[in-house]
């Protein structure tokens, strides 16, 4: 049993369950006075990541995963579309568990594989048709016509 007074939730480590345990490694401080999330089904820590069963009718989101790091589920419900493999979510305070959406961002890893110039230049327009279609149509019209 967890050692913060009326948490009442399963041990993990260091006299706390996880949630008061991940506070008490980020911060030196359980942060008993401040209530813990709940969420719906079972959550757990999975190397820092708070990760949650997905109800069927988001796994669209997760590409049909049953379950997913919150983080990753709250940027794609934020974004309108599933997050693809090159794409991950930073948290901006570096606390993992901190899955608010204003601590979230999102990176990406993708690179070109050389540094030839048409390579760079084909990268580019790929990287803006996927990010600022509105731009990325403009530079594919260019270098069609060219
Ligand atoms: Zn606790």
């Amino acid at each position: 049993m967890c050692s913060v007074p009326d948490c009442g939730r399963a041990h993990k480590a260091l006299g706390y369950c996880p949630a008061h345990y991940r506070r008490f490694l980020d911060t030196g401080d359980p942060q008993a006075d401040r209530p813990v999330r709940e969420v719906a089904g079972d959550g757990y820590l999975h190397h820092g990541y708070w990760v949650i069963p997905v109800p069927k009718a988001l796994r669209w989101f997760v590409g049909g995963a049953t379950r997913i790091g919150e983080h990753r589920l709250v940027m794609a419900r934020h974004l309108g579309r599933a997050l693809r493999r090159d794409e991950v979510v930073h948290h901006r305070n570096g606390n993992r568990t901190d899955y608010r959406i204003e601590n979230l961002e999102q990176w990406l890893t993708a690179h070109p594989k050389g540094q030839r110039v048409e390579d760079v230049v084909a990268f580019s327009i790929e990287m803006l048709a996927r990010f600022a279609p509105e731009i990325g149509a403009r530079a594919t019209r260019r270098t069609a016509a060219s």
